[in-house]
């Protein structure tokens, strides 16, 4: 690959999207071009830039692409967002085991940041004028939502056209365009196609200044632009990594809980900043209907800066709280109506315990009271043994284990077996009930919708235990001392999938690697085999029943669908889960068993699938 015959000085800051359009226009090529030559595009002529690139571009393409562009690959690695990854945890979270799925972490707009129009237009000098400013790589982080150089509110839509919400998408649209200016919107214009043509751009100026006139927040107020200055102090090397990253990591806690127990903070917001908080969280909760109040969790930032200013605000307010635990308790119980450990922050918290502040650890405690407290308070037994964490014990015990030790108890169906000796084991690592130890694993038998099996008794009903069955579960617990395997944390697995189904995306792109069967008949791929599809890899990634699997997408049809397809659930389960299924659900199963693996592994890893 020979390198261009012109290239561009890239600008301090720009991300790579913006380098990438600005020097396209520079030499009057399309971008997909560019892309293509620098081997970050293969395939079908219409696949898009992956997203990952903008995260953490790996070595090779970095190469080619310093090498047509005769930049150094550091400066090409500048164009990401990597450098912050140790600084500004939804980063890493989003980042891409190079061979596997990448998250969007809800803390970071990857396809659609909001920009500044002035900052867009460039500073005057002659490479800007002609090329264009720059988009800047901070407006993919939902903490900035204002331009301290230009002192104004960033935009959030495209004033022309009003695109440009958080939709998932590309990285850019129109890449085929060599026209387009790269300040201006790429966005199709919707009802403008035609057979065999191209749906327009919209190709509107987004560093127009009549586009900040059209600004309909006003100006930000000096001790905002402060905080946001503040907020970009965390993102640079003058504070220490791990003190940037426990702090965005507590000011996400507090701001889901604010969002979440609305209008708990009322009070600490003026009354418009107030009002732009409320619409967002209109809009959050009629975005998730169906599901109770007590059991949502609104976690992202609004799109709409001043309200997102507003919000982040409002968290820095409590966080500065002299007697944190009190504020937490007292807003915890003003959102959730159940038991503080099974709140939704509750899980939110674990997931973010590794990275958030000691402070908020503790002063969270309890608010967000979990089963590894023992003893005290509620007089419960306290634990016999430290052999092991319960969080690795499977709700429905690993098999090998079962295998291993338990498979002689024939006089109790397995099933039962398994399902007693998780509990079991539990509760001797916690202390606590054997209602607390069930609840702990997720076995619910409330949750079960429907009773059919003999199997499917309460495992209450299982206390008669065979004799020797707690010998062989205290040798069993021995043994995990010394784990033949690394000990796997499935309560992290079960947070992690607490209301996860597929989504129709991905869904649909794993149906559309199946092998084509043959004859006229074609399977059925609706919603309810998606539910099921999730169930099952959710009972291969926690090593659970699927009887108490979540179904987030049955609980939202209406009452005669929900009865249709419990009366079918059965069916499907027995072709997914026989030994010799179908074709179509043979391969299907293989597809599904590979996609849990990897999601196993990314949860395992820190990178739980986006809420
Ligand atoms: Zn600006
Ligand atoms: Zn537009």
């Amino acid at each position: 690959m020979r390198p261009l015959p012109m290239s561009l000085e890239p600008i301090a800051g720009e991300s790579l999207v913006s380098y990438l359009l600005r020097l396209a226009y520079r030499l009057s090529l399309p971008p997909l071009h560019l892309a293509r030559m620098a081997g970050w595009i293969n395939g079908p002529r219409h696949n898009p830039l992956a997203r990952k690139l903008l995260l953490d571009i790996a070595p090779p393409q970095a190469e080619a692409f310093a090498r047509l562009t005769k930049l150094t690959t550091e400066e090409v690695a500048a164009l990401t967002l990597s450098s912050w990854q140790h600084r500004y945890p939804p980063v890493a979270r989003s980042m891409p085991d190079r061979a596997g799925p990448s998250w969007s972490d809800s803390w970071l707009f990857t396809t659609s940041p909001r920009f500044c129009p002035s900052c867009l237009a460039g500073d005057g000098t002659a490479a800007q004028r002609l090329h264009g400013g720059p988009w800047r790589k901070i407006w993919h982080l939902p903490v900035v939502f204002a331009c301290v150089e230009h002192q104004q509110f960033l935009l959030h839509a495209c004033p022309h056209c009003g695109q440009g919400h958080s939709s998932p998408g590309p990285l850019t649209h129109r890449m085929n365009d060599n026209t387009l200016h790269p300040a201006q919107c790429r966005r199709p214009l919707a009802g403008m196609s035609a057979p065999g043509r191209k749906t327009p751009a919209c190709g509107g100026q987004l560093d127009d200044p009549a586009a900040v006139r059209r600004n309909i927040n006003p100006r930000p107020a000096q001790a905002l632009l402060d905080f946001q200055q503040s907020l970009l102090t965390q993102l640079t090397p003058s504070l220490p990594a791990r003190e940037a990253s426990e702090y965005f990591t507590d000011l996400r806690l507090i701001a889901a809980l604010i969002s979440t127990s609305w209008p708990q903070g009322r009070h600490l917001a003026d009354a418009g900043s107030a009002e732009k908080i409320d619409a967002h969280i209109h809009n959050q909760r009629h975005g998730t209907p169906g599901v109770p109040r007590h059991r949502q969790l609104l976690d992202p930032l609004p799109r709409d800066p001043a309200a997102c200013a507003a919000l982040l605000s409002a968290a820095q307010l409590l966080l500065d709280e002299e007697d944190l635990e009190s504020v937490l308790s007292r807003f915890a119980r003003a959102a959730f109506n159940s038991r503080p450990s099974r709140t939704p922050w509750a899980l939110i918290s674990a997931r973010h315990q590794d990275t958030c502040s000691e402070r908020l650890r503790t002063a969270a405690e309890p608010a967000t009271r979990t089963f590894r407290r023992t003893g005290g308070c509620r007089g419960t037994r306290a634990p016999v043994r430290d052999d092991y964490r319960p969080e690795h014990i499977a709700a429905f015990l690993q098999p090998d284990w079962y295998q291993r030790h338990l498979a002689r108890f024939t006089g109790m169906p397995a099933k039962i077996v398994r399902r007693t000796a998780a509990v079991r084991l539990v509760q001797w690592a916690t202390g606590g009930s054997q209602g607390d130890a069930a609840a702990y694993l997720g076995i619910n038998p409330g949750k079960m919708q429907f009773k059919a099996a003999s199997g499917t008794r309460p495992w209450a009903q299982a206390r008669f235990q065979p004799a020797g069955l707690d010998a062989a579960l205290r040798e069993l617990a021995a043994e995990l001392r010394t784990p033949r395997q690394p000990l796997i944390d499935y309560l992290r697995r079960r947070q992690a999938l607490q209301e996860w189904a597929l989504d129709t995306g991905t869904w649909e792109a794993l149906v559309s690697e199946l092998a084509p069967i043959p004859g006229p008949v074609r399977p059925v791929v609706n919603d309810r085999k998606r539910q099921d599809a999730s169930i099952f890899v959710w009972t291969q990634v926690t090593c659970g029943e699927h009887l108490f699997a979540p179904r987030p997408i049955e609980a939202v049809q209406p009452p005669h669908i929900q009865l249709e397809w419990a009366q079918r659930r059965n069916t499907t389960w027995f072709q997914l889960s026989r030994p010799d299924p179908l074709r179509h659900y043979a391969d299907l199963r293989k597809a599904l068993t590979q996609y849990a693996r990897q999601l196993a592994r990314d949860i395992d890893a820190g990178r739980p699938p986006a809420n």
